[in-house]
C-alpha cells in the first residue's frame, strides 16, 4: 500500500466507497489523517461498515475543519451536475481531488524517482496498460500495474527507485488529479463516449489533454493521431516544446513517430524509418485496434530504453486480457475467441475486422442501432449463431445476407458453431463470441457470459475428444 502523506493530523473527507474509495481511506489513515467516509448507497455504506470502516453521515460533516474531499471517479464532479458533496466542499473552499492525485503527491514526496506511465483514451486503455506492464516485466523492470484496471493505485506497492507504475486513468480520474505529471503519458484515441459526464466532446477532449499539462523535459508524450481531437492535442503538446512527443498512427506514416502499415510496425523516431516488427505475428494483438495499442506500448518501451527485439519478444508472450478477443482454445485449425466485452456493435466491429472466416455468436440485450453498422463486415462471417433477446432483430438484419441459426442459449450456440467449423475445410476458422449486446438478459455481466463461453468450449472439446475441432 502507498501511504497518502500530506494530510497528517488533518481531517479528509472521502466520498464514494467502492474499491478505490476504501483503498483511499486506508492510505489516508496510514498517512496519519483522520478520515470522514461516506457514500450515497446504503449497500456500499453497510459493506464498508462490515469491513470495519467507520462511516459517518455527510450531513454532520463540518467543512471548515476538512482539508480535502477525495471523490470517487464515479461521483459526478461537474455533469450532469456536481454532487452535493462537491457543492459543499466548493462552498467551503475545500479542494476536491481523487485517489490518483493522492498517488501522484505520494510518489513525488517519496523522492525515490519512481516513474509513472499513465494511459488514457476512449478505447484500448486496459489492453495497453496490461501490455505495457507485461513488457516492463519481461524486459526486467519492476512494474506496478493498476488504476482503472485491477488494483486501485493506492493499493500498489510503495515506491522504490526501480518502481515503474503503469496506471490506467479514465477522464474522470484525470479531472480529479490536477498535479498528475506522468514520465510517460499516453493518449490512444478520443471518440464520443461518456459525454453525459463531461458536457461536450470538446470538454471531454480538454480533460484528456490535461494528462500532458505538467510534463516537462525528459518526459514522453505518446499520442494517437488517427482522430481529429487527439491530433489537435498532439499538435498542442508539440507547440509547448516540453515533453518529447511521439505521434502514433495505424494506416498512415508519421514523421518522428511510430506507425503500423498493414500490421507492420515502423519506428520513425530516429533519422529514418526502420521496421520494428510484424504485429500480424502477435496472436494476442490481432486487429488494427490492437496495433494502435501495440504502437503506443512500443513507443513507451523505447522511451524506457528497451530494445526493439526485447519489446517484440514481450509482445509475443503477452497473454492478452480476459474477454477482449481472448483466445481460449486452439484446436485443429479452429481458434476459439472470447470477446464478451464487445457489448455494442462498434466493439464487435473490431473483432469481426480482425478475422476473415468467423462462426459468430452474437446477441443478448440489444443496443440502439442493432448490428446494421456491421454490414461491411458481413463477408467475414461464415455463419451467425443468435442468442438472447436481440436474436430476432439481428436475424432480420442478417436475412438474405448472412447465413444464421437461432440458438437461444450460449451453450447451444457454442455446440453448433463448433460442429459447423469442424466440418468446414477452410484453413483458419474462428468460433467467436462477440455479442454486440449487453449481457443482462441472460447473465449478471459480460464477465459471467465470457466465463460460460470458455467453459462451454472446453466442454465441447472434451466431449468430442477434440475431434470436433
Ligand atoms: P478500455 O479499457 O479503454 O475500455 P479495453 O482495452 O478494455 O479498453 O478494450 C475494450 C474494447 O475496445 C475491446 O474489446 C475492443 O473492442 C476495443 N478496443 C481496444 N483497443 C482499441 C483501440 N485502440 N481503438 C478502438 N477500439 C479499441
Amino acid at each position: 500500500m502507498i501511504a497518502a502523506t500530506g494530510f497528517a493530523k488533518r481531517k479528509v473527507a472521502v466520498f464514494g466507497l467502492g474499491a478505490s474509495g476504501l483503498a483511499t481511506v486506508r492510505a489516508l489513515e496510514a498517512g496519519g489523517a483522520t478520515v470522514l467516509a461516506s457514500d450515497d448507497a446504503t449497500a456500499k455504506r453497510s459493506e464498508a461498515a462490515a469491513a470495519g470502516f467507520k462511516i459517518t453521515d455527510m450531513a454532520g460533516w463540518n467543512w471548515t475543519e476538512i482539508a480535502a474531499l477525495v471523490l470517487s471517479p464515479g461521483v459526478p464532479l461537474t455533469h450532469p451536475e456536481p454532487h452535493a458533496a462537491v457543492r459543499a466542499a466548493r462552498a467551503a473552499s475545500v479542494e476536491v481531488i481523487g485517489d490518483i492525485e493522492l498517488f501522484q503527491r505520494a510518489v513525488t514526496a517519496s523522492g525515490t524517482g519512481a516513474r509513472i506511465v499513465a494511459i488514457t483514451g476512449t478505447n484500448g486503455k486496459s489492453t495497453t496498460t496490461a501490455l505495457i506492464g507485461h513488457m516492463i516485466r519481461r524486459c526486467g523492470g519492476e512494474a506496478q500495474v493498476g488504476g482503472n484496471i485491477g488494483k486501485a493505485v493506492l493499493e500498489l506497492d510503495a515506491p522504490t527507485p526501480a518502481t515503474i507504475y503503469v496506471v490506467e486513468v479514465s477522464s474522470y480520474q484525470i479531472d480529479l488529479a490536477p498535479s498528475l505529471a506522468p514520465d510517460i503519458a499516453i493518449l490512444l484515441n478520443i471518440t464520443p463516449d461518456h459525454i453525459d459526464r463531461h458536457g461536450t466532446l470538446e470538454g471531454y477532449a480538454a480533460i484528456k489533454a490535461r494528462l500532458f499539462a505538467h510534463q516537462s523535459e525528459g518526459d514522453t508524450a505518446i499520442v494517437g493521431i488517427d482522430d481529429a481531437l487527439s491530433k489537435d492535442i498532439c499538435t498542442g503538446i508539440g507547440a509547448r516544446r516540453a515533453a518529447t512527443v511521439v505521434p502514433i498512427s495505424v494506416g498512415k506514416t508519421v514523421g518522428r513517430g511510430v506507425y503500423a502499415i498493414d500490421g507492420v510496425l515502423y519506428d520513425n523516431a530516429g533519422m529514418q524509418a526502420i521496421k520494428a516488427g510484424d504485429l500480424k505475428e502477435m496472436r494476442t494483438l490481432a486487429g488494427a485496434h490492437n496495433w494502435q495499442n501495440a504502437a503506443a506500448a512500443y513507443a513507451a518501451g523505447r522511451a524506457l530504453g528497451y530494445t526493439r527485439e526485447k519489446i517484440f519478444a514481450a509482445f509475443e508472450s503477452f497473454p492478452g486480457l480476459a474477454h477482449r478477443m481472448e483466445i481460449v482454445a486452439e484446436r485443429g485449425g479452429i481458434r476459439f475467441v472470447n470477446d464478451s466485452k464487445a457489448t455494442n456493435a462498434d466493439a464487435a466491429s473490431k473483432a469481426l475486422g480482425a478475422y476473415r472466416h468467423i462462426y459468430w455468436i452474437a446477441g443478448g440485450k440489444a443496443k440502439e442501432g442493432g448490428i446494421e453498422s456491421l454490414e461491411a463486415l458481413f463477408p467475414h462471417i461464415a455463419r451467425a449463431y443468435l442468442i438472447g433477446d436481440a436474436a430476432d432483430s439481428f436475424a432480420r438484419t442478417l436475412d438474405g445476407k448472412v447465413d444464421y441459426r437461432q440458438c437461444g442459449t450460449l451453450a447451444r450456440a457454442v455446440e453448433a458453431a463448433t460442429q459447423d467449423a469442424a466440418a468446414d475445410g477452410a484453413e483458419m476458422r474462428v468460433v467467436m463470441l462477440s455479442p454486440a449486446c449487453a449481457s443482462f438478459d441472460q447473465f449478471r455481466n459480460f464477465e459471467e457470459r465470457g466465463d460460460l463461453f470458455r467453459r462451454e468450449v472446453q466442454r465441447v472439446l472434451a466431449e468430442t475428444g477434440g475431434a470436433a475441432a
